[in-house]
C-alpha cells in the first residue's frame, strides 16, 4: 500500500502542551483496562451530576445483552453543556459560531444566550404537552436552532430524533413513524450551496402519513412564505417570545434515553440507535478533549451535519460539555468556490478542523490552488471520519492543508459507538497515513477470524469489541431483539462492528472496509479499501470504488468504478495503465477485471460510497437495488447502470 509504512513522529510542540503524551496514554490505557471502576469513577466527574453515581459498570454481551453505566447517577445533559459554564463565569464566552451558506452571513451566540434560548424553547415544548420520554423529531438545516432544539429536548427529558435536512419526505416519514414522535421541529427552508431546500413543504408531505405528530414548530429562516396549518403548525419565534427564559432541568437517570438516531443506511435499512444520558455524555466529553486535544479558548470546527452522529457528539454535546467554541457551518465545501472551507478557517481563526474523506477527495480533485490561496495559520489539528481514508488523501490533507504542521487524527467509530473508539491522540501517537492507529483508553478491540477465534499480534479479520465502554448504544429503539441479532449474534459474547481490520506489528489498526464488501478472488480475501487506495494513488484518479462481481473461474472478480481528476479524459490507454498500476501496487491477485469510468459515485447523504448498489450493478442485478432512500443523488445510479462494463 502506498506510503503505508511511513511513520510520522509526534510533534514536540504539540506534545509539550497536550493533555495526553505517549507515557500518559499508556498509563491511562492500562488503568482503564485493569481497573475500569476506578478509572471511570474519576473520569465521570468531567460532567455535571445532580447525584453522582456509586455504581459504575454493569455490562453483559451474552444472552439478552445488558449494558448499563453509572446507573444510579442523576443528571441533565443540558446542565453540563450550559449552566455550569455560566456558573463558572464563562457566560459571555462564545459557545457557537454560526457561518451561513452565504459567505456574508454569520452569527455568534454566547453560553448565556444559548442557555436562554434553550430554556425558552424547553418551556414552549412543555406548554405543548411534551413530557419526559416523549419523542421529538428535529428536521432542520445547519442553523443554531438545531443545537437549541436538541438541548431543549434534553432539558425536559424528551428524546430527540434528528433527521438530516437533506432527506426526502418518505425518509422523514419512516423515521417519525418508527419512533412515534409527537412534535416535529422544522424550518421554512434550508440553504445549501446557493440553493434552497423546501423543508416545510417536505415536512407537510411526510406528515400525511404520520398521525403521531400533534404539532409542528417552524423556524423562520429564509423568510419564504409557507403554508401553516391552523391548530397544528406554530412559529418558533412566537412560541419562544411568550415562553419564560428560565427552565429547571429535568432530573434524568443516567440510563434514561437522550436521543434516537438512525444510522446512515450504507448497508441496508437504517437502525434506530438509542443512546442514554450518563455514559454518552461522559464519552462525548472524554473523547472530544483527548482526540482533539481541546484547550479552553480554542475554536473548533466539525463540518458534519447535526443529522449524523458526528454532529451530535462533535458539534453539540462533546464541545459544549467541554466549554468549547464550536463552529456550525450551513454550507458546502464547494460553494461559492473550492476555497470555502479554508476561507472559513481564516475568517474565524479555526484551530481544530474535523471533516470526512469524501470532502477531502473532492477538494483534492480541484488541485492545490484553492487551498494555497488561503493562510490556515490558525490550524493546529486536523481530523477525519466516516470512511477509510486512502493514504494518498491523508497525505494531501497533511501536506497541503496542514503544511505538515498539524497532526491528522483518523477517527474510527460508528453511530452505535456514540463517540470515537480508535484514533491517534495528537500529543501521544506517531501517525501512519491511512491508519486509525490505536484504541482509546477504555476500548478493547479484537480481531477474530470467520469462526470467531481471537487472533493475536499482527492479524487481519473481523473487528470486534470485547467489552463495553460508556458511550455504547443500549438498544435499537423498539426492537431489542434486532439489537442482539445485529451486533451480538455473529460472534457470541462480542460486539461485532461489521467492519474488517488489519492490526500491524506495532498494534496499529487499519480499517479495511465493511466485511460485507470483502472480495474473495480465487480464495484470496481482499479489502475494498486497499484496492481503492491503490487506484486513488494514481495521479489521474480522484476517487474509486471497488466491488466483487461473479467470475466463472476465480469465484469473484474485481470491478472498479473510477472517477478521474478534473480535466482528465478517460481512454483505453488509461484503463490499461490503471490495471497495470494496481498490479504493481498490490500484486497480480488484485488486478481489476473491469474498470468503469464513473463521473460520480452513489453516496449516502453523509457522503459514504454505497458499495452494495455498485455490487448489484456489477453483477447486472439492477432490478432490485435494495433500500436507496438514503442516497444523496439517485440519478447517479441510472447513469452507472447505463454504462455498465460487460
Ligand atoms: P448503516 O449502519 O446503516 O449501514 P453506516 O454504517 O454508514 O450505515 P455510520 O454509523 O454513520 O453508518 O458509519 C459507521 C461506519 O463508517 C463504520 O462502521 C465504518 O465502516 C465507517 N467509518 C467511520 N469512520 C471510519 C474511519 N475513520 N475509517 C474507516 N471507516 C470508518
Ligand atoms: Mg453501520
Amino acid at each position: 500500500m502506498p506510503d503505508s509504512d511511513t511513520l510520522i513522529a509526534v510533534k514536540p510542540e504539540i506534545a509539550a502542551r497536550a493533555h495526553v503524551d505517549a507515557a500518559r496514554y499508556r498509563a491511562m490505557y492500562d488503568e482503564a483496562a485493569r481497573d475500569p471502576e476506578g478509572f471511570w469513577r474519576r473520569e465521570l466527574r468531567r460532567i455535571a451530576w445532580i447525584e453522582e453515581p456509586t455504581r459504575i459498570k454493569d455490562a453483559d454481551f451474552t444472552g439478552e445483552v445488558r449494558i448499563r453505566w453509572f446507573e444510579d447517577g442523576v443528571l441533565n445533559a443540558s446542565v453540563s453543556c450550559l449552566d455550569r459554564h455560566i456558573a463558572a463565569g464563562r457566560g459571555d464566552q462564545v459557545a457557537i459560531i454560526w457561518e451561513g451558506d452565504d459567505p456574508g452571513t454569520d452569527a455568534k451566540v454566547t453560553y448565556r444566550e444559548l442557555h436562554e434560548r434553550v430554556c425558552r424553547l424547553a418551556n414552549a415544548l412543555k406548554a405543548l404537552g411534551v413530557r419526559k420520554g416523549d419523542r421529538v423529531c428535529i428536521y432542520l438545516p445547519m442553523i443554531v436552532e438545531a443545537a437549541v432544539a436538541m438541548l431543549a429536548c434534553a432539558r425536559i427529558g424528551a428524546i430527540h430524533s434528528v433527521v438530516f435536512g437533506g432527506f426526502s419526505p418518505d425518509s422523514l416519514a419512516s423515521r417519525i413513524q418508527d419512533s412515534e414522535c409527537s412534535i416535529l421541529i422544522t424550518a421554512d427552508e434550508g440553504r445549501r450551496g446557493g440553493r434552497t431546500v423546501p423543508l416545510k413543504a417536505n415536512a407537510d408531505e411526510a406528515l400525511a402519513t404520520c398521525p403521531s405528530i400533534r404539532h409542528v414548530v417552524v423556524v423562520r429562516h429564509t423568510g419564504a412564505p409557507v403554508p401553516m396549518r391552523a391548530g397544528r403548525d406554530l412559529w418558533w419565534h412566537e412560541l419562544c417570545a411568550e415562553a419564560a427564559p428560565h427552565c429547571a432541568p429535568e432530573p434524568m437517570g443516567a440510563e434514561d434515553p437522550l436521543f434516537i438516531l438512525y444510522t446512515s443506511g450504507s448497508t441496508g435499512k437504517p437502525k434506530g440507535v438509542l443512546h442514554t444520558t450518563g455514559g454518552y455524555m461522559v464519552w462525548a466529553s472524554f473523547t472530544h478533549e483527548l482526540v482533539f486535544d481541546y484547550h479552553p479558548g480554542e475554536i473548533y470546527w466539525c463540518t458534519a451535519d447535526v443529522g449524523w452522529v458526528t454532529g451530535h457528539t462533535y458539534i453539540v454535546y462533546g464541545p459544549l460539555a467541554n466549554g468549547a467554541t464550536t463552529l456550525m457551518f450551513e454550507g458546502v465545501p464547494s460553494w461559492p468556490d473550492s476555497s470555502r472551507f479554508w476561507q472559513v478557517v481564516d475568517k474565524h481563526r479555526v484551530n481544530i478542523f474535523y471533516t470526512a474523506p469524501t470532502a477531502i477527495r473532492a477538494l483534492m480533485r480541484e488541485g492545490e490552488g484553492p487551498v494555497r490561496r488561503t493562510s490556515r495559520r490558525s490550524l493546529r489539528i486536523l481530523g477525519t471520519v466516516g470512511e477509510p481514508i486512502n493514504p494518498e488523501a491523508w497525505l494531501w490533507y497533511y501536506r497541503v492543508v496542514g503544511e505538515e504542521r498539524c497532526p491528522v487524527v483518523d477517527t474510527w467509530w460508528q453511530t452505535e459507538t456514540g463517540g470515537i473508539l480508535i484514533s491517534p491522540l495528537p500529543g501521544a501517537t506517531a501517525l501512519k497515513p491511512g491508519s486509525a492507529t490505536l484504541p482509546l483508553p477504555g476500548v478493547k478491540p479484537g480481531i477474530v477470524d470467520g469462526e470467531g477465534r481471537l487472533l493475536e499480534g499482527a492479524a487481519e479479520g473481523n473487528l470486534v469489541l470485547l467489552d463495553s465502554w460508556p458511550g455504547q448504544m443500549r438498544t435499537v429503539y423498539g426492537d431489542h431483539a434486532r439489537f442482539v441479532q445485529t451486533y451480538f449474534s455473529t460472534f457470541p459474547g462480542m460486539y461485532f462492528t461489521g467492519d474488517g481490520a488489519r492490526r500491524d506489528a506495532d498494534g496499529y489498526y487499519w480499517i479495511t472496509g465493511r466485511v460485507d464488501d470483502v472480495i474473495n478472488v480465487a480464495g484470496h480475501r481482499l479489502g475494498t479499501a486497499e484496492i481503492e487506495s491503490a487506484l486513488v494513488a494514481h495521479p489521474k484518479v480522484a476517487e474509486a470504488a471497488v466491488v466483487g462481481m461473479p467470475h466463472d473461474i476465480k469465484g469473484q472478480g474485481i470491478y472498479a468504478y473510477v472517477t478521474l481528476k478534473a480535466g482528465v479524459e478517460p481512454s483505453e490507454e488509461l484503463r490499461k495503465e490503471l490495471i497495470a498500476w494496481v498490479r504493481k501496487e498490490i500484486g497480480p491477485i488484485a488486478t481489476p477485471d473491469a474498470i468503469q469510468w464513473a463521473p460520480a459515485l452513489p453516496k449516502t447523504r453523509s457522503g459514504k460510497i454505497m458499495r452494495r448498489i455498485l455490487r448489484k450493478i456489477a453483477a447486472n442485478e439492477t432490478e432490485n437495488l435494495g433500500d436507496t432512500s438514503t442516497l444523496a443523488d439517485p440519478a447517479v445510479v441510472g447513469e452507472l447502470v447505463a454504462n455498465r462494463v460487460r
